[in-house]
């Protein structure tokens, strides 16, 4: 039962599949019993789900990094490099695609593209490496970007947001992968992001991306001191958009990594915090598909236990991740230890496409991949055992 005699009846109907109020969100967020709470969202994931609500999804993904250059200097980033300053880097195009290259050969399907806001990369930037990449190995999806980083090139192009993401889409683009999200209302986006565009200019341009039938995730970044309503507020901003669009196609909240960023470790989301929002989440967001626990922020049992709190997707094998890395997230796997957790959380493990279909579902335990070579940060230069650029660490198939 929950605490308040007035929770339980919030509970019970989000539980069936009603509609809670973001007065409500708040109230159970704060309130109710973490196991009920939990147990309501999984009711949610397995009406959802009926008929797989056994199965558990991952994907085999690679993010990389063009340039670590950055106008906008967020606090609570650990990549970013001033764009006069010496510890800038580009990648150029035979590097990227020799990553991309290595993603395909250990059976990856989607790059996430992702870097600063390079003072010089515009619209023109973007199409000539995605139709590259497109042009070279059709078969990666390319997840990437979000309004951010549409918002800076559309400017840097003297262009619009819609023609921006024609181009991008023209050029290759998929989908986009909605980082940048953070935290979207005024308050504590202002105090960690002060140059990054405000919460509603994201949404905004988020909305044409969908309008434009380009889909994507959204995120959030917890624990950089944002309250609980403010969490929650997030959410309805979220909801509000999807309401219209229905073009999010997954959430996907993180935590706050505090290491060699100007926050300087101020303020973290605790475990409990973490597991609350993904249930709470599940609860309150009623028109997106998916929630994605992580194990790359949070450690591999609380990813484990999202996947009772709600979450039906446990992320990826990263084969190469150097921003959250940077920042101090040290958890690593490989496909088989994916496969393991997610069995060992009482789910049957499926490897997903972008859009979430099931590409192998992985039944039997005795036939999962024998020689797995399938490792996350294989090429991070952030986190210990990973190659370092320009050389990567190419895997002896043998
Ligand atoms: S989070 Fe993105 S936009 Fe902000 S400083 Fe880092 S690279 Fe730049």
């Amino acid at each position: 039962m929950a605490r308040s005699p007035e929770l339980q009846p919030v509970l019970d109907r989000a539980a069936e599949g009603g509609r809670i109020s973001p007065e409500e969100a708040l109230e159970l967020y704060r309130h109710a019993p973490l196991h009920a709470l939990g147990s309501a969202a999984d009711a949610v994931r397995r009406r959802r789900y009926a008929g797989t609500e056994h199965i558990a999804t991952y994907i085999i993904e690679r993010n990389i990094n063009y340039t670590n250059a950055c106008v906008t200097a967020c606090k609570f980033c650990a990549f970013y490099a001033p764009p006069k300053s010496e510890d800038v880097w580009v990648r150029d195009l035979s590097d990227i695609l020799r990553r991309c290259e290595e993603t395909v050969r250990l059976g990856g399907t989607q790059i996430m593209f992702q870097g600063g806001h390079h003072p010089d990369f515009g619209v023109e930037y973007y199409e000539r490496h995605f139709s590259a990449i497109k042009e070279a190995y059709p078969q990666l999806v390319i997840h990437s970007l979000g309004a951010s980083e549409v918002d800076h090139m559309a400017r840097i192009s003297g262009v619009g947001p819609e023609e921006a993401i024609r181009r991008l889409k023209e050029a290759g683009l998929d989908s986009f992968a909605g980082a940048g999200a953070e935290l979207l209302p005024e308050r504590p986006r202002t105090a960690i992001a002060p140059l990054k565009e405000s919460g509603e200019r994201w949404l905004e341009i988020m909305e044409i991306a969908h309008r434009s039938g380009v889909e994507s995730t959204t995120t959030m970044l917890m624990g950089t001191g944002e309250t609980n309503a403010e969490r929650i507020e997030h959410l309805r901003m979220i909801r509000d958009v999807q309401d219209r669009t229905g073009g999010f196609r997954a959430f996907i909240p993180y935590t706050y990594q505090p290491q060699n960023n100007k926050l300087r470790g101020r303020t973290q989301a605790t475990v409990f915090e973490y597991l609350r929002m993904i249930a709470v989440a599940r609860l309150f967001l009623d028109n997106v598909a998916h929630i994605q626990g992580s194990w790359l922020t949070t450690g591999k049992e609380i990813g484990q236990l999202s996947l009772h709190y709600g979450a039906d997707d446990l992320g990826s094998v990263m084969l190469e991740e150097n921003v959250v890395s940077s920042a101090g997230a040290r958890h690593r796997s490989n496909r088989l230890e994916l496969l393991h957790l997610i069995r060992a959380a009482g789910r049957v493990p499926a490897q997903r496409s972008t859009t979430y279909e099931h590409l192998v579902v992985h039944e039997d335990p005795a036939l999962d991949p024998a020689d797995d070579k399938v490792v996350s940060h294989l090429s991070s230069t952030a986190i210990e055992g990973g190659s370092a650029h320009p050389e990567l660490k190419l895997l002896d198939a043998s």
